[in-house]
Formats: C-alpha cells, structure tokens, sequence
C-alpha cells in the first residue's frame, strides 16, 4: 500500500507488499494504466497481468458503460446498472493488479514517476499527495466537456459526461416539471420551467432530446396534465445539420422525426451566452435572440485535460490541440509512454514525408524506377504502414495499384510501364487526403486498449522477432503492426422504439428493428452478467410500468 515517506509525499510502492512472493527472477517491470473508463479497462482486461506488476489510477473506481448515460437522464435504466466497480473487474481477472483511487495531476516523464492526489483524503493523510514510478505508462484519462469558454455554460447549464451528471439531469428535470406546478406561477413561468434546451447535434445530444421527448409523453404527461402542453425542447447546432458524422439519409429521417414529435431542431445557431434566466444564440440571418429556459444540456464536444495540456507543454507538444501518439499508440517525445482514446489522437505518418524512402525500398533492382510488380511487392507493407493508400483506391474506385500506375502515366494500353521517382510522386500525391482522425468513440478507445494489451504481452516476443512493415530510416524497428481501426458500425437512438443504424459497408436501417438491434448489441456489449442483468430487468421494467418519476 501506499507508505509515508515522510515528506510531503507518500510512496506507493507496490513491490514492498510484495518481499514474501518469488524472491528468484529478474523484478517485473512496472506499468501504471491511468483512467478507468473504456480505453483503460479494456485495456487491463485483455493485459496478461502475470508479466507486469500493475498498477492503477483513477479518481473513479468504477468503470461506467457511456452509451446507456442518456438513458439514465431520464431512468429509462438505473445508475447502478451501468457502473462496475473496477475492484471486481480486477478481482475477476486474477493476478495481482493494484487500484489507487486517486487522480494524477502531473507526469514526470523524464523521471518517470506520476503525481496523484486521493480525492478522498481525510485531515489525517496530510494533503493526500503521492508518487508512484513507472517503467510503462498507459494514458487513458479521457477528455473533459468543452464549453469553449462560451459565458455562463459552466455556471448554468448540466453536462452529460459522467454517471453523476446523467443522475443531476433526471434530478433537474423532475424539478422543472414540479416548480412548473407550483400554485403561484403564471402561464409564462411555467412555460419557461418547461422549456428543455440541448445545445448540441451529434449522438449524445440528440439521444438526449430522443430520450427526454419520450419520458415526456409516456411518462409525465400522465402525471402533469394540466402543464404538459407548455413543453418544450429545442436542440441547437451550430452547423447546418444535426448527426452530421451519419449518412445524410440519417440525418434526415432524424430531423423530420424531430420536427413530427414537436422537438425544435434549431440548425445553424451559434449560443454564444448563458445566463440564469435566457440562452442567448446567434444566427447571421437573425442576429442575437435570447429566449428563457428551464434547464439546459450542453452537448458540444470534447476538450483536453488541464493537466495533459500542461504534459503536452512540457514534452513540446505545446502548439497541438490533442495529445499526439504514433500509429503504435506511443508518445514518441517520451520513453515507455502510451496514450489511448479520447485523450489522444494518432498522428499518421504521410506518405509524402517518406515517398523517397518508399520509393528506395521498392525498387529492388536499383533501377531507378519501379515496375507495377515491384510496387505489388511492398503494397501490403503499404497498406499496413499508411491505411490512406487503400482507402484512397477505394474511393477512386480503382482496381489495384495498377490503375494507379496508369493514371500516373496517363497511358492506359501498355502493360510493362514503370514510374520514376516523380511519376510515383505524382501516382500517390493525393493519398494523404484520406487521413483522416479516429472518431471520440468507446469503439475506438476499446480497440486501442485491447491492441494495446496484446502489444504488451508480446513484448517478449517481439523484440527477438520484430512483425513490423516496411521500416522507414530513423523511425528505429517495429516490433508490432500499426493500430488499425475496424469500423464496426454505429447507432443513433432517436426516441419512441426508433433507432438509426449505419453499419460498414454503408449498410443503412432505421426504425423499430434496428431498435431491437440496439437493445441486443447494448446487452451483450455489457461489461458482465451482473450488468447485463441489471440492464435488461431495467429495460422489462419500463415497458411494464414505465419510467420512474420520483426523484
Ligand atoms: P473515458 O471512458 O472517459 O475514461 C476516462 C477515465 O479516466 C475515467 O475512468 C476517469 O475517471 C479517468 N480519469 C480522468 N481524469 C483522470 C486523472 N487525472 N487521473 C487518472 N484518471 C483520470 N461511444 C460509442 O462508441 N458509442 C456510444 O454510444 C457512445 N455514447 C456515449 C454517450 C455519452 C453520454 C458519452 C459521454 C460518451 C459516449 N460515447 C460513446 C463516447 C465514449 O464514452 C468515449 O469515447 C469513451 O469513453 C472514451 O474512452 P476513454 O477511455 O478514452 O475515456
Ligand atoms: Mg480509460
Ligand atoms: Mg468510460
Ligand atoms: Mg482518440
Ligand atoms: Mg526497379
């Protein structure tokens, strides 16, 4: 456990518990996994934790399933249904995996050592400070609410980023319905009690709205008759559409069902100010309009951490925006450091930068040019190391690397052509378009930190034989394949038993059997049976007896 050193900071030193276990073998390294949220249990899930002594940190000693948040805003399922104590996820996997509740404010790189500070500290623990070192560290803090320092959001408006926060929203919106009950208000002060602004179109924001429109009329339309014609719900986005990262067909439906249902879908609005009683947006047809609300949701986006920011300074990332990994998820200013999920991005290496070296590598007979059967040759190492190059085919509709080549020659008759450095330039200059981020998701932040853990348990392995692609002169060996995300598709509730799907392969379907779809995915995606229990007891619950509106 954590032992005084003395100083103003504690030691956790986990290898002092551990005098009595195996005396004999070289000392296993030591690796810290910040964040218990998605990137850091799955990543903890899927590590063989006998090669490590493990440790983690996390101001949260839960893990919490983030899709169904929108739904405990308005009880369609219970908090607890969605949280697992991270202590029994450990405890399942066997080993001995070390969990300390307590937040990091600062990493050390250079010495290696993370600062924490426990959130449940007592008078007794002094300031609740202390120190733990690492030999690898994995970085899964998340992101935080971004308000982009629009005026009065912090102060005024609820976020739905955290369990807590998903229980203060259905608190709220409780509040609403019996302040606007209350004997002595007038008809426009109920109104404005009543009126339900979600600043935010993409998938949290919408579902929200979805979820809130349908506790309304199923539920508390019953219980409020006389007032539940003085609701309303707006959703703002600032961009022309709302579900903007869906298919157009999507966003569509989702629109028209919004405007059906009565929920005001207000695109192309900019709030630029908050204040107690009004939302104030900005429009260039109409210029500023403020109108009173209730409660208002903000749902706009992600930021950084202060604290990764501050990291990100001291590493020389100062100028980016978002934590920068490789493509094999490490930080490259920093030894033994990796990032996963939404508190980082992979920085993929383009094309262009290397053609010179590609170019060299490919062209085997030192010939000075590359035939399509030397290209064909070093195109799966291609592929793997730069995915743009497929997907840049692909949306060309090209068949291969030979219609490439032709293009590039613009001659489409001859078999044996052959490129020189600037025709094979020219054939891949418009490659790097396809670059493209990795979307926020708990689908790539799971996928990060399984590939992740496998990279970690064969460590060992790798480094006697490296698996790695086409190596590029002062990047060093690889030992593993580049992270590669798989798309598996992707769901937007949309309210009354509706459900929007887009699936790879543009596969589309919305409706009620994509509704199913989502309560079947939902429930074995649960982190365990207890969870998945407790999901669908909820879900049986609701459709007998409805939502619960005593809070
Ligand atoms: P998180 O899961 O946020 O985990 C971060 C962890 O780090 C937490 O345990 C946190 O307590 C901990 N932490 C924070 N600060 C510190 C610190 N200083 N020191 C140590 N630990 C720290 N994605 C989908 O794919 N499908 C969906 O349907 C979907 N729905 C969503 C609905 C909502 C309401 C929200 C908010 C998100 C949704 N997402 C969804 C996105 C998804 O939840 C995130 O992309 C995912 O959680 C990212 O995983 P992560 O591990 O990077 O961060
Ligand atoms: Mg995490
Ligand atoms: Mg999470
Ligand atoms: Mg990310
Ligand atoms: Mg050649």
């Amino acid at each position: 456990g954590a032992a005084s050193s003395g100083g103003l900071v504690a030691y956790a030193d986990s290898k002092s518990d551990d005098v009595l276990d195996k005396p004999e073998g070289p000392p296993k390294k030591k690796v810290v996994v910040l964040g218990t949220g998605w990137g850091g249990t799955t990543f903890l899930r899927n590590l063989d934790s006998r090669l490590y002594d493990v440790q983690v940190i996390s101001p949260r000693n839960y893990f919490a399933f983030t899709p169904l948040l929108p739904s405990v805003t308005c009880g369609t399922v219970e908090p607890r249904s969605v949280v697992e104590p991270i202590r029994r996820i450990l405890e399942k996997k066997g080993g001995d995996i070390k969990f300390w509740e307590a937040e990091c404010f600062k990493i050390d790189s250079e010495n290696k050592k993370i600062h924490c500070r426990s959130n449940i500290r007592t008078n007794l623990d002094g300031n609740g400070e202390f120190l733990v070192d690492y030999d690898y560290l994995v970085i899964a803090v998340g992101a935080r609410s971004n308000t982009f320092n629009t005026p009065g959001v912090e102060e005024n408006c609820y976020f739905l980023k955290e369990v807590e926060d998903a229980q203060k929203i259905r608190r709220n919106v409780m509040d609403c319905f019996e302040r606007a009950s209350l004997p002595y208000l007038n008809e426009e002060e109920r109104k404005k009690n009543l009126h339900f602004v979600v600043v935010g179109g993409g998938p949290t924001g919408v579902e929200f709205a979805a979820e809130l429109h349908d506790f309304v009329t199923e539920d508390l339309s019953k219980l409020y008759p006389s007032i539940q014609h003085l609701v309303r719900i707006s959703l703002i986005e600032a961009a022309d559409h709302i579900l903007t990262m869906f298919d157009k067909r999507i966003t569509e439906f989702a629109e028209d069902k919004f405007g059906r249902d009565g929920i005001d879908v207000k695109t192309g609005y900019k709030v630029v100010k908050v204040s107690k009683d009004a939302i104030t947006m900005q429009n260039p047809a109409t210029g500023d309009i403020s109108v009173p609300y209730g409660m208002a949701v903000w749902s706009t986006g992600i930021g950084t951490r202060p604290f990764i920011s501050e990291f990100m300074k001291q590493i020389g990332q100062g100028k980016r925006r978002v934590l920068a990994t490789d493509e094999w998820l490490r930080i490259r200013e920093c030894d033994g450091v990796y990032a996963v999920g939404d508190c980082a991005t992979i920085n993929q290496r383009r094309v262009m930068d290397d053609i010179s070296e590609i170019f060299r590598v490919a062209d085997k007979d030192n010939s000075g040019t590359l035939t399509v059967k030397e290209i064909q040759d070093v195109l799966d190492d291609i592929y793997v190391r730069y995915p743009q190059v497929e997907l840049y085919l692909k949306s060309r509709q090209m068949n291969g690397i030979a219609d490439l080549v032709r293009t590039a020659k613009g001659d489409a008759e001859k078999e044996s052509i052959e490129l020189n450095i600037e025709e094979f330039k020219k054939a891949l200059s418009l490659v790097d378009s396809q670059v493209k981020n990795l979307p926020a998701t708990a689908q790539v932040a799971s996928q990060q930190g399984q590939y992740l853990a496998r990279c970690f348990n064969k460590m060992k392995d790798a480094e006697e034989n490296p698996e790695g692609p086409i190596r590029i002169r002062g990047e060093g060996r690889h030992r593993f394949r580049p992270f590669r995300y798989r798309h598996l598709g992707q769901f937007a509730p949309l309210g009354g038993e509706q459900t929007a799907a887009q699936l790879p392969g543009d596969w589309i379907s919305i409706g009620h059997s994509s509704q199913w779809l989502w309560y079947s995915v939902y429930a074995t995606k649960q982190i365990s049976w207890r969870t998945r229990a407790l999901v669908i007891s909820d879900w049986s619950r609701r459709f007998i007896f409805g939502r619960d509106s005593s809070c």
